[in-house]
């Protein structure tokens, strides 16, 4: 068998041209510019990197950016000041406090501060509840977002397939098994006390990877036909002097193309998709500020 790649950096760019559409359309209607504004505490150079490509791309489906850079050692409460502040700036739309924060501030109390409709991360105590339960609409957070659409794009009807998630945090895992779950999948969570993990993920249709462990998931841990869809970002050393540090996910690429039905490559998979999905909650968030509806073009490709 040879996986179909499933090309997320191709999904990504016809998602943000639908965004900037809807930024266009919602401008017109409106008279308003959306606004998304990131906060980076500190001076983790991924985070910068992260910052800058969020800021870029913001602009190009013409949306304000507002970056707010602050000090590594600034006190809790001064940034929660700063978050109040955009709370209240009617320029901003959605706010995305960039993780992670520096250890003397409590993550979760910076996150639940951000005003829930301008939540576009979504990870707000009131959006996971609301995606738990199903109560109201939920701001999705970014990445399983541009997972289940990849996903999507591949298996149309998810109903009834065994989906096995490797990992368990708020940010991926947990999400992800809630959006399966809502798709009607079967759904089991792995994590690092989890026993006989291969035997459990040789049962899969499809594979969410989100371990941070390079290259762990084997074609030994698959059966033929599996959907694969690698979340993991790890640096490399160089394999030669002089080149720069190689990326590659928590799945043995080269290996699993052998065996599954789809897979997402790392780079050029997940990653894309999570700046155009916020990008996507931002019209979301000021579409229900507004009380009016997202264009049908936007709301049928994300699904
Ligand atoms: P975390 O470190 O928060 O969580 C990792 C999870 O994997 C934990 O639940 C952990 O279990 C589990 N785990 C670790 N080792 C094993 C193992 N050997 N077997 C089974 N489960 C294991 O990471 P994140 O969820 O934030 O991120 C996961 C990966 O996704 C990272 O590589 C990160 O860089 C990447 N990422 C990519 C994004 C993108 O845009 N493409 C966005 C966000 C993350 P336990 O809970 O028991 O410790």
């Amino acid at each position: 068998m040879v996986a179909k790649i499933i090309d997320g950096k191709a999904v990504a760019a016809s998602l943000r041209e639908e965004v900037g559409i809807a930024v266009e359309h919602l401008k017109q209607q409106t008279g308003n510019v959306l606004g998304l504004a990131v906060v980076l505490v500190g001076e983790d150079p991924a985070s910068q990197v992260y910052v800058r490509n969020k800021a870029k791309q913001t602009k190009e489906v013409g949306m304000e950016s507002f970056e707010i850079r602050l000090p590594a050692d600034i006190p809790e409460q001064k940034l929660l000041d700063e978050v109040e502040k955009l709370n209240h700036d009617t320029k901003v739309h959605g706010i995305l406090v960039q993780l992670p924060l520096p250890a003397h501030i409590d993550e979760t109390k910076v996150i639940n501060a951000i005003d829930v409709a301008k939540d576009v991360d979504g990870f707000h105590v009131i959006n996971s509840g609301k995606l738990a339960t199903g109560q109201g609409s939920a701001m999705i957070p970014c990445t399983p977002m541009g997972c289940m659409i990849l996903l999507r794009s591949v298996v149309p009807d998810l109903s009834g397939k065994h989906a096995v998630v490797l990992g368990r945090s708020n940010i991926v895992g947990k999400p992800m098994a809630q959006l399966l779950l809502n798709a009607s999948c079967t759904v089991t969570i792995c994590h690092s006390r989890t026993q006989n993990v291969q035997e459990i993920t040789r049962q899969a249709d499809i594979i969410v990877a989100a371990i941070g462990r390079p290259e762990m998931v084997t074609s030994e841990w698959m059966k033929p036909g599996v959907v694969i869809i690698d979340v993991g970002i790890n640096r490399l050393p160089p394999e030669h002097e002089g080149e720069k540090p190689r990326l590659v996910g928590d799945v043995a690429y080269a290996d699993a193309c052998g065996v599954a039905a789809a897979i997402t490559p790392v780079p050029g998979g997940v990653g894309p998709m999570t700046i155009a999905c916020l990008l996507a909650n931002t019209v979301k968030a000021y579409a229900a500020m507004q009380q009016t509806e997202i264009p049908e073009n936007l709301s049928k490709q994300l699904g």
